[in-house]
């Protein structure tokens, strides 16, 4: 078990705050999934039941961006380890979709359904008006757009919101896996259309289900799965959707495995088991370990990188920041230039024998690299 030893404090809003902000940045430092992260803050308020981390990994294309996940991880280390992985990941999306923000992530450690109370959310509120100016947030699994607009009234580092014109970031996600499917199927075999392509959906939340319409709007055949029995009925009765097991879904007889849940889920021991032939889905770091891709490369399965085909929310959510506020015209043109990017990533992995994550990695390396170089 890890401990914050001799924190370093953050001051917390002017006020009455029962909230403790700890810098566990040298704490952090010791998980094998650190990786040069600028900053990791641990929030803690007894009274109100917080205990979150935010970890910014790094700012050199701008401040850090990236949702909050609300979730009940077993141990306060595989808290730390999800937010430093899903941080890291941050940046690369940031950067390979070309946004002027940095990679940063926030986790609470509380079950959504049952812990997530208003005294909970406002001590949130109060950790992330302490971090302003070095972290803006929005949605991620478990925190709604309803929570974010919680949030804004009380800091203004929260995006996503529905008064900053953008909402719910999960629709603009799911278009842009949606665009980021075809691409792949196209680099693989050509150009066509989607009617009796069988994909393989795992997880039917915001993103999944949004999917899911759209594949089916084209003629897809689904195959689906989720732990919640009510969606996979819905999605049955719905798009004709197949149900299968979840523990079955990644060996279903699909083209595509399009994973929409949680990460992690393509490892080596599942992936001699899968039979889709393209890897293509919204959860961020479906892939257990870095090279898991190129595991798939060698069984011939195309990968789409997560943070390069799951960019739209982040696209979303960051358009609400800009000058001049959100424009829903230019975010969608943005989410368009997804497949793009995804193709050259294809053709420059395909060309040098690669795994496709090492190539979009070195494309995010540049731009921030490039960024660096430039004088402030
Ligand atoms: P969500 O919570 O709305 O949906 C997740 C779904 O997965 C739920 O229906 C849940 O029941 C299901 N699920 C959980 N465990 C499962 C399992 N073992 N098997 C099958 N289903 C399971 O979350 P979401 O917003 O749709 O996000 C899905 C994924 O996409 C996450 O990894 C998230 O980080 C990523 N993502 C989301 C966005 C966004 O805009 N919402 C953007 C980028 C990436």
């Amino acid at each position: 078990m890890l401990h914050a030893t001799e924190p370093r404090k953050l001051k917390v809003p002017a006020g009455k705050s029962t909230l403790v902000l700890d810098d566990i940045t040298e704490v952090a430092s010791k998980l094998q999934d650190f990786d040069q992260h600028e900053q990791v803050w641990l929030g803690r308020d007894a009274e109100r039941g917080l205990t979150a981390i935010a970890a910014i990994h790094n700012t050199a294309l701008g401040p850090g961006l990236g949702g909050t996940r609300v979730w009940p991880h077993e141990s306060f280390e595989a808290a730390l380890t999800d937010a430093l992985r899903l941080s890291r990941g941050m940046t690369y999306k940031s950067a390979v979709a070309g946004m002027p923000f940095g990679g940063a992530k926030a986790v609470i450690v509380a079950d959504a359904k049952t812990d997530k109370t208003p005294e909970l959310l406002s001590a949130y509120a109060d950790m992330l008006a302490a971090l302003e100016g070095q972290f803006y947030t929005g949605e991620d699994v478990g925190l709604t757009v309803a929570d974010a607009d919680f949030l804004r009234e009380r800091t203004p580092n929260v995006t996503g919101t529905t008064k900053g014109g953008s909402g719910n970031p999960s629709p603009v996600t799911a278009h842009g896996v949606f665009l980021g499917i075809k691409a792949a199927l196209k680099q693989q075999r050509g150009p066509g259309d989607l009617v009796g392509v069988r994909i393989a959906v795992q997880g039917l939340g915001s993103v999944g289900w949004a999917l899911c319409e759209e594949l089916h709007g084209e003629g897809a055949k689904l195959i689906v799965a989720d732990i919640d029995a009510q969606r996979v009925e819905r999605a049955a009765s719905e798009f004709g959707a197949t149900p299968v097991a979840t523990d079955a879904i990644i060996a279903a007889e699909a083209d595509v495995f399009a994973p929409c849940a949680l990460g992690g889920v393509v490892s080596e021991a599942t992936i001699p088991t899968l039979k889709a032939a393209i890897v293509a889905g919204a959860a961020n770091n479906p892939l257990a370990r870095h090279e898991d891709a190129r595991r798939l490369m060698e069984r011939g399965i195309l990968y789409a990188p997560d943070y390069v085909i799951n960019a739209g929310g982040l696209i979303n959510v960051a358009a609400e920041l800009a000058p001049g506020g959100y424009d829903r015209a230019a975010t969608m043109t943005k989410v368009a230039a997804i497949p793009v990017t995804l193709s050259a990533i294809f053709e420059r992995a395909q060309a040098q024998g690669r795994p496709t994550n090492d190539v979009a990695a070195e494309i995010a390396m540049e731009r921030i690299e490039k960024a660096k170089a430039r004088p402030a």
